[in-house]
């Protein structure tokens, strides 16, 4: 009876698998399945550049692979970037290429360290190769190097920094990036999450895609989900030293850009213009927007300062988070109110159009005047 099968038997995950709280995404429905303008999940509001969306129509034939390095795709990536295309790891989706730095370079008994309020997935990203996430204190919602740098331990291996960071907003400069590399050991990898980065302003360089040319420890993750406005098409790219980027090519997906994502990412990267555009965009209405909800710093409303194409508000006062949260549905808007991250008086709203903004700041206006 060698293939007898008890029927109670069933195939065990690992421990450090079962444990896992699977990705929140951002909603796009409210709770009676209503479909609500979406600004919870930091889509770009002016969607996709037309020479992209012209390209992705004609991208090939589907009963084919697609080239399985996208190489005409990392040419143009280094072109726009100043970085060698060998220097350029593709990911399926940038969450791809996070999962396998940690993957690689860390397992069972090793520690990768992230600060609070930090994105999501560093989470799994950890937790799916055995490793303990350890998370380090913030301050007043930012990255604390200090902090940071306390954690680490002989058994660190990873860290992950998104800059600008997600559901924040914060952003650390450069000279304080640079302190954080110089404080780590250089076999820990710094893993830095450039997922917004496309959306600072051209002076605040942080030294990221610097430090990645020249440091032997050192990834940058970039996405086309955010500015490039292709999130549906699932691509990513990192760059650092080529031993990491040969590693993370050993273990991604064999052709894991899809043909389309291939036509169209590339078309995008070409329209630099619409990035432009994306960016001028986003800065100017989010500017507007903080300075319509400073004004309500008197009901305990707090903007937390923002590079990045979202706005995570804190309310302090007598309205909570939670009713402005459900109050926005009542106008048609989906935001992201995160308790599940420890962040009960927090809402992340992605920056929309004009007409979206002032909507959203007099509702909360009106709500804040309610709950006096
Ligand atoms: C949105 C986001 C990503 C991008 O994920 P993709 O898999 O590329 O869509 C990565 N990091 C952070 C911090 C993000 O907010």
């Amino acid at each position: 009876m060698d293939n007898a099968q008890d029927s109670a038997a069933r195939p065990t995950p690992k421990d450090w698998i079962a444990g896992i709280h699977a990705y929140v995404p951002g909603k796009s429905t409210g709770a009676d399945g209503q479909v609500l303008t979406k600004l919870s999940a930091n889509e770009n509001p002016l969607g996709t550049s037309a020479a992209a969306l012209a390209a992705r129509a004609v991208a090939g034939d589907p009963a084919r692979y697609p080239d399985p390095d996208s190489n005409e795709l990392r040419v143009a990536i280094g072109a726009v970037h100043n970085i060698d295309p060998a220097r350029i790891v593709m990911g399926t989706g940038s969450d791809e290429l996070l999962n396998l730095a940690a993957q690689a370079y860390a397992g069972p008994g090793d520690e990768v360290l992230y600060v609070r309020y930090g994105f999501s997935v560093y989470d799994i990203a950890a937790r799916r190769c055995g490793a303990v996430p350890v998370i380090a204190p913030d301050a007043d919602y930012g990255t604390d190097v200090d902090a940071l740098l306390a954690c680490v331990t002989e058994r660190t291996r990873v860290v992950f920094l998104a800059n600008p960071n997600n559901p924040t907003g914060s952003w650390l400069p450069k000279a304080e990036v640079e302190r954080l590399h110089a404080g780590l050991r250089g076999d820990i990898l710094l893993v830095l999450d450039g997922a917004y980065a496309e959306y600072l302003d051209l002076a605040d360089d942080d030294g990221a895609l610097d430090l990645a040319a020249r440091a032997n420890n050192v990834l940058v993750t970039h996405t086309f989900s955010k500015i490039y406005g292709l999130a549906g098409e699932r691509i990513g790219w990192g760059t650092g030293h080529p031993a990491i980027v040969d590693m993370l090519n050993r273990i991604r997906g064999p052709f894991n850009i899809s043909l389309t994502g291939q036509a169209t990412g590339l078309a995008a990267v070409r329209d630099q213009a619409f990035v432009v555009a994306s960016r001028q965009h986003n800065s100017e209405q989010r500017t507007r927007f903080v300075a319509r909800l400073e004004a309500l710093g008197n009901h305990g409303v707090r903007p937390l300062p923002s590079k990045a194409n979202f706005v995570l508000i804190l309310f302090e006062g007598a309205l909570s988070a939670e009713q402005v949260y459900l109050g926005l549905m009542d106008y048609g808007y989906i935001t992201r109110w995160l308790p599940g991250q420890g962040l009960p008086q927090g809402l992340r709203i992605t920056i929309g159009t004009q007409a979206q903004m002032d909507e959203i700041a007099e509702a909360i206006r009106v709500m804040c005047e309610a709950a006096k």
